[in-house]
């Protein structure tokens, strides 16, 4: 299978490339993305035949549909870091907390976030092309928290690899900054910036497409690739879930085939959606995605107006900090498989010079058909907790959104919704905390871990309880401007 780019070609890049080429270098013309020049799809059969085969099974024969030019070896080798999951024949469980709601929930990873659920598999299939092509590269990560974690963990001691991971100082949770601080591994470097995830993720954005930058690093023989969700890399295993979804709905008797579900997901840079807007355009029977975010609603206001318009917006800082964005990068992915690459480009241009973007009447519509949107804030969100922990059901300020979106956006109410739980509470245990005891004392996390964990009388996992006693190995807190040279000294090993 090919891939294309989003923005056109620029007679420089080459206009179509394999899967390897599309994940090791992200950057597509005019600044665009790599996208399948096809989607695949399926029947009827391809369900009803992966009812009773594994995840890992599921998740093999989905990346086959899209003839990637990568081996069944790698493939598999990449499947079987699933093995480091709570339950590795199921590492996404779907459980039931209504009638008509359930849970997929995506945090049984090693760094708890649903990140691991690409994350792993994307970074062991790119470290072995690294090798077999004997190329060294810079992995870039801007996270917003959850990202950075998983790809540190994910890249840690692999061979001709190097990861640079930046945070927003101030903008994660305690346990999200210690996961990334404390983590060793010679070939890893994390480092703060002062700004918001925004400003990192531009950051990153500016050096990826630097031709300067590049070519500095190619005097030490090292080419740049990225682990945000910018790469169709991790895209590709973040459809794999969704199918997972509807058919445990089926293996628990409670569709039948081809009844139609919604997908209710809390979005942010639109990664995680967009697996299941393509899982939908494959076949798969979804009534409608539904979108939840926080008060920084610009998905919605972009999916109910079709208008995105960030001119007089400020990022507003929230407790559900992975979903504080304004410019989410993979609508992108969905305008070109709508609209196309000329009024793609368009579109996008105008984002980045004007801050503005408008769709035609006719444009929203269309998107309408696939999408609704809602948004919520952090005291829905601890209200939302409360209530379900009332009923005996755990979630984190991320999951809470969707509630939201599950009370106010299903037309068909015989429809039954599932809904992602991106997060384990004990990466956001204060905002927990203080849902659970309805307070707003400021808890440090690892007081409210314990709290938690004693009142609801739950276990807190190792990965998270163990992070307070490791020796922090990263300090740098840096100004924006002073990153390349930073990066430039840490692959020079100074
Ligand atoms: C990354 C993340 C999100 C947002 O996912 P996108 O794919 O960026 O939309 C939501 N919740 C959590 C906990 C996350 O880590």
């Amino acid at each position: 299978m090919s891939f294309i780019e989003t923005r056109g070609n620029d007679g420089v890049n080459p206009s179509e490339v394999e899967f390897s080429d599309a994940i090791l270098n992200p950057s597509a013309s005019f600044g665009g993305l790599w996208v399948p020049k096809n989607i695949p799809t399926i029947d009827e059969d391809f369900i009803v035949n992966h009812l009773d085969k594994s995840y890992k099974e599921l998740a093999f024969d989905i990346l086959k549909l899209f003839d990637l030019d990568i081996d069944d070896e790698t493939i598999n080798q990449a499947l079987n870091l699933y093995d480091r999951f709570d339950d590795p024949t199921n590492p996404s469980p779907v459980v039931k907390i209504k009638d008509d709601l359930f849970v997929n929930e995506q945090y049984h990873g090693p760094t708890r976030a649903f990140k691991d659920m690409a994350l792993q598999p994307f970074g062991s299939i790119l470290s072995s092309l690294a090798k077999k092509r004997d190329e060294k590269y810079l992995i870039l990560a801007a996270t917003s928290g959850d990202t950075g974690p998983a790809a540190l963990n994910t890249f840690k001691n692999k061979d001709g690899i190097k990861v640079v991971c930046l945070y927003p100082n101030g903008g994660t949770s305690d346990v999200q900054r210690l996961q990334m601080v404390t983590e060793d591994g010679k070939n890893l470097k994390v480092i703060g910036i002062n700004g918001n995830f925004d400003d990192a993720q531009n950051a990153l954005k500016t050096l990826l497409s630097s031709q300067k930058f590049k070519d500095e690093l190619e005097k030490d023989g090292i080419k740049l690739s990225a682990a945000n969700s910018v790469n169709f890399g991790r895209i590709i295993f973040q459809i794999v879930y969704h199918f997972q979804s509807y058919l445990e709905l089926l293996r628990q008797n409670e569709i039948k085939l081809s009844q139609e579900i919604y997908i209710d997901v809390p979005s942010g840079n639109f990664g995680n959606v967009l697996g299941a807007f393509y899982a939908q355009k494959m076949g798969l029977p979804i009534k409608k995605l539904l979108v939840s975010s926080n008060i920084n609603n610009i998905l919605t206001q972009w999916l109910t107006t079709g208008k995105y318009d960030i001119r007089d917006k400020e990022l507003i800082l929230t407790s559900s900090p992975a979903m504080d964005i304004l410019k989410s990068s993979n609508i992108e992915r969905v305008i070109y498989h709508l609209f196309g690459s000329s009024r793609t480009k368009e579109l996008m241009l105008s984002l980045n010079q004007n801050k503005y973007f408008e769709h035609t009447k006719e444009e929203l519509e269309l998107l309408k058909e696939y999408f609704s949107a809602t948004f919520s804030d952090d005291s829905y969100g601890l209200k939302t907790i409360k209530k379900f922990v009332d009923e005996g059901y755990l979630m984190d300020p991320h999951t809470a959104t969707c509630i939201k979106g599950y009370e106010e956006l299903r037309d068909d109410k015989t429809i039954k919704t599932v809904i992602y739980s991106t997060a384990q509470w004990t990466k956001f245990s204060p905002t927990v905390l203080n849902a659970i005891n309805e307070n707003n004392t400021k808890y440090k996390d690892k007081e409210a871990l314990k709290l938690i964990s004693d009142k609801l009388n739950i276990d807190i996992p190792q990965q998270i309880s163990e992070l307070f006693a490791k020796d922090i190995l990263h300090n740098d807190i840096i100004d924006i401007e002073n990153l390349e040279d930073k990066i430039i000294s840490f692959l020079q090993g100074k």
